[in-house]
């Protein structure tokens, strides 16, 4: 089994490490550069954004985060994860970064306030049938996608919420919470066929 990390400096983390435990792989949770080393690909949670980004410079490692990302480490990063892995972040607050990567323009809390979150019946045609069931709280949608990048899955309204490009893919809502599991299997098999 692969082992893969989850960048455990805040957010949904413990549900992601159970997805993936179940799916197989070995979890480990990251904090330290020397952390990041062990993995083959690495889990960006849902959280908050800006707060990632900081506790990620704190604790040396945005860069090398950046790094592995250049060098094709497979990431998954849900919610405040996929804002962590747009190239362009909209209503950032204040000297917020992003670790980059994905050649999009994501804009934070598209959606509105904790209390508009909604859940939908979401078509990704590229993982079949059944339909996603989706969780949005306080995500992003991602407001212009560049070429490198490509459009996984689309509300009825047009408005882009999964993205991938590469080993990156990236999810306006929160996949771990519904007991779906096929976003980190696509996960795992980029992980699989990187490493092979
Ligand atoms: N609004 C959060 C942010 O900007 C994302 C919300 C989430 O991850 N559920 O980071």
């Amino acid at each position: 089994a692969p082992t893969v990390g989850v960048l455990a400096l805040q957010g949904d983390v413990r549900e992601h490490q159970q997805v993936l435990t179940d799916l197989g792989a070995e979890v480990v949770l990251v904090r330290t550069p020397a952390q990041l080393e062990t993995v083959a690909g690495l889990v960006i949670p849902g959280g908050e954004s800006s707060v990632i980004d900081k506790l990620s410079r704190i604790f040396d490692i945005a860069e090398p985060i950046k790094k592995r990302i250049s060098s094709g480490m497979p990431v998954l990063g849900t919610c405040a994860g996929l804002i962590m892995l747009a190239d362009t972040v909209l209503d950032a607050i204040d000297g917020q970064r992003s670790f980059g990567g994905l050649d999009v323009t994501v804009r934070r809390n598209a959606f509105g306030s904790q209390n508009q979150s909604f859940e939908t019946e979401l078509d990704v045609p590229e993982l079949g049938e059944p339909a996603v069931h989706a969780t949005f709280i306080r995500g992003p949608v991602v407001d212009a996608v560049g070429d490198r990048a490509r459009v996984m899955a689309a509300l009825p309204d047009g408005r882009v919420v999964a993205v991938s490009q590469g080993n990156l893919l990236g999810t306006s809502f929160h996949p771990e919470m519904n007991g779906e599991t096929r976003f980190h299997r696509y996960f795992l098999d980029r992980v699989t066929d990187h490493a092979a």
